[in-house]
């Protein structure tokens, strides 16, 4: 099982860096979540194919959490696709990729292929070859976080630290954590409903997670601050590289 960063950044695109969005994959075959930047071309970059895309997770409804879900579906038509595309996200978020797509007349196109919209709250659902948890977390708009069902990566999208955490995202192998800011920010950010690089580490730490990707970065922030006052509370701390495969070993294989 890989996870594949294909952007990292919060609201505000940077140099390096879209907007926050990445794959879990098992094989040739994967899911993405979130849907920002120039999907297809950036799937390709990572080496997969964007017709083995087998579902879309989305967290909330901002807009750099959503706003190429229609270019997404558009770019998937135009390459042939055939079979079913489901896409998960809590009703909030459903509502607003139902609207892009009809927005762009994409389910008058001819011959598009089915686009399943599921209202998910938090009941486990399966998504291409994977279990996934839903949980609710803290932000300034209703927010979905996922747990993968074995444990191998959970995601935190953007949220403040005050919320109790699930108990099946204890011991999960890597904790993708978004990180708006150092602690020197911390009470501001929490109040948009956002964490510090310090507090995400925390969490981390809380839940005894293996390992710590942080993501939905801030454009102006020096990382390597963000990285120094994380690996502080917690030793394997990393800010992914993009496009990049992170393997997540499982104890059986
Ligand atoms: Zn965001
Ligand atoms: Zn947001």
């Amino acid at each position: 099982m890989n996870l594949s960063f294909l952007g990292i950044n919060g609201s505000i695109q940077s140099k390096e860096s879209g907007n926050v969005s990445f794959i879990a994959a098992k094989s040739s075959h994967f899911i993405l979540f979130e849907t920002s930047g120039a999907l297809c071309s950036d799937i390709r970059k990572a080496g997969f194919d964007p017709l083995n895309l087998d579902a879309v997770i989305i967290s909330h409804c901002h807009i750099d959490h959503i706003y190429a879900f229609p270019s997404l579906i558009h770019n998937l038509w135009l390459l042939g696709r055939k079979r079913a595309l489901p896409v998960f996200a809590n009703p909030d978020a459903i509502e607003k990729a139902k609207m892009l797509f009809n927005l762009f007349a994409l389910p008058q196109k001819r011959d598009m292929f089915a686009v399943s919209f599921n209202a998910i709250e938090s009941e486990q659902f399966a998504a291409g070859e994977f279990h996934i948890k839903p949980f609710a977390v803290e932000h300034c708009f209703p927010t979905t976080g996922f747990s993968e069902a074995s444990g191998a990566f959970t995601y935190f999208a953007d949220c403040n630290v005050s919320w109790s955490i699930p108990a099946f995202c204890n011991k999960t192998k890597v904790l993708i954590h978004e990180a708006g800011g150092t602690a020197d920010e911390e009470k501001a950010l929490n109040e948009k409903g956002h964490s510090s690089a310090r507090q995400a580490a925390l969490r981390a730490k809380q839940i005894n997670a293996s390992k710590l990707c942080l993501v939905h970065l801030p454009f102006d922030v020096d990382p390597c601050a963000m990285l120094a006052e994380a690996a502080y509370q917690f030793s394997d701390v990393t800010i992914p590289e993009l496009l990049e495969k992170i393997e997540i070993g499982l104890e059986n294989g």
